[in-house]
């Protein structure tokens, strides 16, 4: 739940416009494909470079926080796998 800034009630949290005062909440974004955030965490899972690739390009192009998170969950497994090999590396 969230709250409507113009009235203060206590509104539904994916409401666009408040059911009490009939303000707009929230600008509508336009829908914006996630298939750069998936592919970020799709090959950054598998310790590609695309999904740091992916997940650089997702970051500078998206707003949706959705797809923004997306990326940057993409990265963060890349890097988990940097970091898994530097230890596997450094322990041979
Ligand atoms: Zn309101």
């Amino acid at each position: 739940m969230k709250y409507c800034k113009y009235c203060g009630k206590e509104i539904n949290a994916s409401a666009v416009v408040c059911p009490y005062c009939g303000c707009q909440i929230e600008e509508m974004q336009p829908a914006e494909s996630g298939g750069m955030g998936i592919a970020a965490i799709i090959f950054g899972a598998l310790g590609g470079w695309l999904g740091l690739l992916f997940g650089i390009i997702g970051l500078s192009t998206y707003k949706t926080e959705k797809n923004r998170k997306n990326c940057k969950i993409g990265i963060g497994l890349f890097i988990g796998w940097i970091i898994l090999w530097i230890i596997i590396f450094a322990n041979t």
